[in-house]
């Protein structure tokens, strides 16, 4: 809770009001400016996961410049959070520490998310070093041969990332929020409830985060069990929309992870302010097809979101990922062995 009032500001209540109140009116052009901020440092990655976009991805692999990175951070006051990664490991960003401690200096919560190999002495000192205020650890798995599973090619050993694991948690000493996310798939869910006492000793909470299937035809996945009911609800538009904001490293904006190759692009922050894309005809027209109830946007057509009620929107955009994050909302969940729900924060589907 004390990370609630260290990075309070009363505009952003002001902010999210405005966005609520456009997403209701039905409003294309939003008076607010996104609350969440997914920017992606690097899209590169050292594992090669199955389960993850990263393989299926084809655009140049590259590294955001630590420049470009201040700049998006100098324009984004009325953010509440922000991810310094998308679709890559940040770890391997050599001024990862300098833009999570720029994040601090603005004041803007900073959560990252990694894989958890890299995390050896060094850099687990200036993980905390840096001030971020939550950390996710990506372990996926509940044991070796799942965690192989997973990712086949994969060198490092689940054995060695929870090494990682224990040794980041003996320096930390709960300076930074850390949390542990498991794949909810078959194998890992038969264990959900050991998983969960085993790191709840250690201090540490466990999401078992939705299984997506990013490719229907992807057969390679087949063997985890079913993947989360991804349906887009054709009634409501999409919140991301009015809410979140996505930028890949080189500084191109996407409407969301669904787009991990930038084939939807609506602006990019080399050439335009945040604000100017925020509500730029393409952004606003992707927000008015959505409140026509037109299906015919193809990147939504393929959506692999899960299904959203329409409970859920309001909470979504007036408390959003940062305060959820900061109560922990459902992180102990048993989780859906349907694989259709989402456990722990809005973030990531
Ligand atoms: S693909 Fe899905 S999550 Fe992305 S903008 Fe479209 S409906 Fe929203």
């Amino acid at each position: 809770m004390a990370t609630i009032h260290k990075n309070f500001k009363f505009q952003n209540v002001y902010n999210r009001f405005n966005l609520f109140y456009a997403y209701l009116t039905k409003k294309s052009i939003i008076k607010g400016l996104p609350n969440i901020f997914i920017i992606e440092t690097t899209n590169d990655c050292n594992k090669n996961c199955l389960v993850c976009v990263h393989k299926n991805m084809t655009r140049p692999v590259g590294y955001m410049e630590f420049e470009l990175f201040k700049e998006i951070i100098d324009q984004i006051y009325l953010s509440e959070l922000v991810f310094p990664f998308f679709l890559g490991e940040s770890l391997l960003h050599k001024d990862i520490y300098k833009m999570i401690s720029y994040c601090k200096q603005k004041k803007l919560f900073c959560s990252l998310f990694t894989n958890g190999t890299l995390l050896n002495d060094e850099e687990s000192r200036n993980i905390i070093s840096s001030g971020l205020d939550h950390l996710q650890i990506s372990l996926n798995a509940v044991e070796e041969p799942i965690y192989k599973d997973i990712d086949p090619s994969c060198t490092f050993r689940f054995e060695q990332t929870i090494e990682n694991i224990d040794r980041f948690l003996a320096i930390n000493k709960r300076a930074v929020l850390t949390t542990i996310s498991i794949l909810s798939i078959e194998a890992n869910n038969k264990k959900w409830e050991e998983t969960i006492s085993y790191w709840k000793r250690k201090g540490i909470d466990v999401r078992f985060k939705p299984f997506v299937d990013w490719n229907s035809n992807d057969e390679s996945i087949k063997k985890f069990g079913k993947p989360i009911e991804c349906k887009r609800n054709q009634v409501f538009p999409c919140d991301w929309l009015w809410r979140q904001f996505h930028i890949l490293w080189d500084g191109r904006v996407v409407p969301c992870c669904f787009d991990y190759d930038g084939e939807y692009i609506l602006g990019d922050v080399t050439n335009n302010s945040i604000r100017e894309i925020w509500n730029n005809e393409k952004y606003a027209g992707l927000r008015g097809a959505h409140l026509k109830n037109n299906k015919k946007i193809s990147l939504c057509e393929k959506c692999r979101r899960r299904k959203i009620s329409m409970m859920e929107i309001p909470f979504l955009i007036l408390t959003g990922a940062f305060t959820a994050l900061n109560l922990r909302l459902s992180y102990e969940k048993k989780p859906n062995f349907l694989g259709n729900k989402i456990h722990g924060t809005d973030k990531t589907y």
